[in-house]
């Protein structure tokens, strides 16, 4: 099987690091024949977006904790630079070019479901990109935006999380869905709730052909014990017997954070996780290319 990763970030999204020169050389030196970056999208006009939703947050000291939190953790941090977007495209197109003989490159982003920004995914993936994957981080992009992969998660939002996938995936704009069990990190234990999500995320998915990922972001969290197993918090070997059951393509995809993750059995153990169910893996995809 050939080894390729379509889910990497660089230090231009500020919780990674590494320049696009040096995760390519990582990706060659790891023996990956296609990869593609996806760092975190950047959105234009986003700051002001935050600053949204100010007026419905209560002025108690938690309601501003929350939103300092959420202004500093969605906002500043998050995701690259609107700015960025063009000298990032650029050293990604030159080093595709560079290194033809070697590795074959894809320019990408990693966007959450965000309603006013469709129509800039579209534009995108019209004249910059070559995919979108769906990491669906947060429900909204304002300051009172949740977080779907907090310690907490309470079933409105779980609910909340299906609805956004699923609305997501029927655009056509994304090409697969990232960690989709990120929601398994506040849920904790899988439950009625957790199993009804999965099974319409699935299901969703198998019907449009969209491939679901194992993410080796989780895996790099290590396990924990929950109910006397020691398991991950995501990939959910909950989450994948029922991906096995309902048949879905699975990709794996690193997301690497740093340039050395490419290379650091992270790929393995995702194989290994994968091997305990019965899933149908694929190291390509279609790229989608949206027109809703
Ligand atoms: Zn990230
Ligand atoms: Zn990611």
């Amino acid at each position: 099987m050939i080894k390729t990763n379509f889910h990497t970030h660089t230090f231009r999204c500020g919780h990674a690091v590494g320049d696009e020169q040096e995760i390519v050389q990582a990706a060659i030196a790891a023996n990956i024949s296609k990869l593609g970056f996806s760092d975190h999208v950047p959105l234009p006009n986003f700051r002001g977006f935050l600053l949204k939703g100010l007026h419905s947050v209560a002025l108690s000291p938690r309601g501003l904790k929350t939103l300092a939190s959420n202004f500093i953790f969605n906002g500043p941090g998050m995701r690259m630079d609107y700015a960025s977007r063009t000298i990032h495209q650029d050293n990604v197109r030159q080093l595709k070019e560079n290194h033809a003989h070697q590795i074959e490159i894809f320019q990408g982003y990693e966007a959450e479901y965000f309603e006013g920004y469709l129509d800039y995914y579209q534009e995108l993936l019209d004249n910059d990109v070559d995919y979108l994957i769906l990491g669906n981080h947060f429900n909204s992009y304002n300051s009172t935006s949740c977080y779907y992969g907090k310690e907490k998660v309470n079933d409105q939002e779980l609910y909340s999380y299906c609805d956004d996938v699923i609305k997501a995936l029927e655009t056509n704009l994304f090409s697969y869905l990232a960690h989709p069990d990120l929601f398994m990190i506040g849920k904790v234990v899988f439950d009625d709730v957790a199993r009804e999500i999965t099974y319409d995320i699935c299901k969703k998915a198998k019907e449009l052909n969209i491939p679901l990922e194992i993410n080796g972001g989780g895996i790099r969290r290590g396990k924990r014990e929950v109910l006397g197993r020691y398991e991950y918090p995501y990939p959910s070997s909950h989450f994948f017997a029922i991906a096995g059951e309902v048949g879905n393509d699975i990709i794996l995809g690193i997301d690497a954070h740093a340039p050395d993750e490419l290379n650091h059995g992270i790929y393995e153990e995702m194989l290994e996780f994968a091997s305990r169910f019965d899933l149908n893996i694929v190291t390509e995809f279609e790229f989608r290319k949206g027109q809703r």
